[in-house]
């Protein structure tokens, strides 16, 4: 069904209203006003004993964040920058290494695997479905040879709204021996538990507009001690995404480069904001705001895409049947000014994501459901009672 927005009469007028908008896409989140705050000042010496106190700092709290003693190195770039360093720094041309691929970003680490020369062997799952534990099991247990020196993966599959099994694939992955285990954590960092040590990850990537409620522009890497080693004999080609260089400068709380200095400020006071907060409460906001958007869209009759207990606490991605996805999301930014994520590659169309990951409160997952269902009702689309998905939304909330 084809509805053209644009001929809709008011309500359905652009809003008038600037400055309102509302970012529910997974990446940029909206950022807190404590952090727009502290980035509005002067850029310091990135030398300086000043700047030095900020890394030293923000260092140990993103061991916090991590859960782990290991070093967390900070680089200027977005989330890829991050998945591009943690293989170039561990591995050598031709090495094998197994590829998580159910979306995406699976996808993507497919392919900067293969610019990089590796032999990837893709271990795929369909779009909506979590990626098997036991295929990377099974082709483990197989490699007698030790052969494959990576495992890697995805933790959170932004395009699909699925998450992945990570803790198991991990516990077949150590089981392994040799292998390291590689991990986009951007959009699960800052959402659910990932504790890097408890775990025994080698490798997490992040960036800092997902679950750091920052603007883009950091990226990190956790490195483990057995990533270090394989960082020793590694050769593939690098310079300024060489983590040796990293590590050396953050032993003296430095940067090897001109760092994003204000965007450091940002990552000191969201951090400050999250130790505050404290990680057992985050998981759990972000766990109650999945489950109150995953029973408004079933209220509505708004089917979820993603696999049943397997949705992200990130975003959740829903496939309207009989209803045009990218209508129902550009109505809904049109009239309310709040911005969902549309679906990529063969899902356009199909799917519209709902991005409740880092600064978002109740407030806004309730005010998003009601803006999904009120532009349903204006488009007389809305299936069943008006109001069913607010309810059930609320009810989840206060459960
Ligand atoms: C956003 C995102 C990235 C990083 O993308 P950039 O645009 O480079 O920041 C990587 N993986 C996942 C799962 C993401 O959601």
């Amino acid at each position: 069904m084809v509805v053209d927005c644009a001929a809709l009469a008011p309500p359905f007028a652009a809003a008038a209203m600037q400055d309102k908008l509302t970012l529910m896409i997974p990446g940029p989140t909206p950022v807190p006003e404590s952090v727009l705050l502290a980035m509005s000042r002067h850029p310091i010496g990135h030398r300086s004993p000043d700047f030095q106190a900020i890394v030293k700092r923000t260092t140990a709290q993103l061991q916090w964040l991590h859960q782990t003693s290991n070093d967390v190195l900070v680089i200027t770039g977005s989330g890829t920058a991050a998945m591009e360093a943690g293989i170039i720094n561990v591995l050598s041309k031709g090495d094998r290494v197994l590829c998580g691929d159910n979306g995406k970003f699976g996808e993507r680490w497919v392919k900067v695997a293969q610019a990089y020369g590796l032999d990837v062997q893709v271990i795929k799952a369909e779009w909506g479905q979590p990626l098997d534990p036991e295929d990377f099991r099974a082709a483990l247990a197989a490699d007698t040879a030790k052969a494959i020196k990576a495992v890697i993966l995805t933790h959170s599959e932004t395009s699909t709204g699925v998450i992945n099994d990570l803790e198991t694939i991990a516990s077949h992955v150590r089981a392994h021996g040799t292998a390291l285990s590689i991990a986009d954590c951007v959009t699960s960092l800052g959402a659910c538990s990932v504790p890097m040590d408890a775990w025994g990850l080698d490798v997490i990537g992040s960036g800092s507009q997902k679950g750091y409620m920052m603007p883009p522009g950091l990226a990190f890497v956790a490195m483990s001690d057995r990533a270090w080693q394989a960082y020793g004999h590694s050769n593939l080609p690098k310079f300024y995404l060489d983590l040796g260089k990293y590590r050396k400068s953050a032993q003296a709380d430095s940067n090897p480069f001109t760092p994003a200095i204000n965007l450091y400020f940002a990552l000191e006071a969201a951090l400050e904001m999250m130790q505050a907060e404290g990680l057992e409460a985050i998981f759990a906001r972000h766990a109650r705001h999945r489950a109150a958007t995953q029973a408004g869209m079933e209220a509505m009759g708004l089917p979820l895409y993603a696999a049943a207990g397997h949705g992200s606490p990130a975003i959740t991605a829903v496939a309207p049947e009989g209803v045009d996805a990218e209508v129902l999301r550009k109505a809904v930014k049109q009239r309310f000014d709040i911005l969902l994520a549309g679906g990529q590659d063969h899902l356009k169309g199909h799917v519209f994501r709902i991005g409740h990951l880092g600064f978002v409160c109740d407030r806004d997952v309730l005010t998003a459901v009601a803006a999904i269902e009120a532009t349903l009702q204006g488009l007389g689309l809305h299936k069943g009672t008006v109001g069913a998905g607010v309810a059930a939304a609320a009810a989840a909330l206060a459960g």
